[in-house]
């Protein structure tokens, strides 16, 4: 089975930036509901095999294949995301910022700024991502429950801007939420995401 992870702050953490009923029900229902979907589509199957269930989409039957995307997709990316917030206030080190440097963006802030117009220009549903393709540190966007796996490329940070990341407090104001997001970033998540895969 596949398994909905635990959150490792509480559903409160994160105030005021993102709102205990926003975490509570992005976590349990809007994830819960990935999982339990997952769990219809594919039975027998365990979250050890879901990296490579989805970088072979292609390899399903078609009457589950749509719903594999969408639902493991879901599965996946809320797993990824939750551990890349924090309410301890985390500032990306030293050596983190001298890798991103070197992957082409010239300081943190240009950094911010392209994640930043990614997350705002998904259009509808979706995700930003900062991923590893190849060798290359790219910033990118996927619609609906997309992930970066699923086209060869890995995970570093994500940022949800699906409405229902954000919308019992920002309503329309996507870019508020960004910014309040980015106060509450584990960049010492990231920097493991990163140097995880740089040894790999
Ligand atoms: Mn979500």
């Amino acid at each position: 089975m596949f398994q909905l992870p635990s959150l490792p702050y509480s559903f409160d953490a994160l105030e005021p930036y993102i709102d205990a009923a926003t975490m509570e029900i992005h976590h349990a229902r809007h994830h819960g509901t990935y999982v339990k979907n997952l769990n219809d589509s594919l039975p027998g199957k365990t979250d050890s095999d879901l990296q490579g269930i989805l970088g072979n989409l292609k390899d399903l039957p078609d009457n589950v294949r749509t719903k594999v995307q969408n639902n493991g997709g879901g599965h996946a990316n809320h797993s990824f995301f939750w551990p890349l917030m924090t309410p301890d206030r985390v500032s990306p080190s030293a050596r983190l910022v001298e890798i991103l440097k070197r992957s082409g963006f010239d300081e943190l802030e240009d950094f911010k700024k392209q994640f930043t117009e990614a997350a705002l220009t998904r259009f509808g549903s979706g995700w930003a991502w900062l991923v590893k393709d190849g060798e290359k540190l790219l910033v990118i966007s996927t619609p609906n429950q997309d992930s970066p796996l699923m086209t060869g490329k890995t995970p570093v940070l994500g940022l949800d801007v699906w409405e229902h990341a954000y919308y019992l407090k920002y309503q329309n104001r996507r870019a508020d939420y960004i910014a309040a997001w980015w106060q509450i970033v584990n960049w010492k998540q990231v920097e493991k995401n990163l140097i995880l895969l740089s040894e790999s």
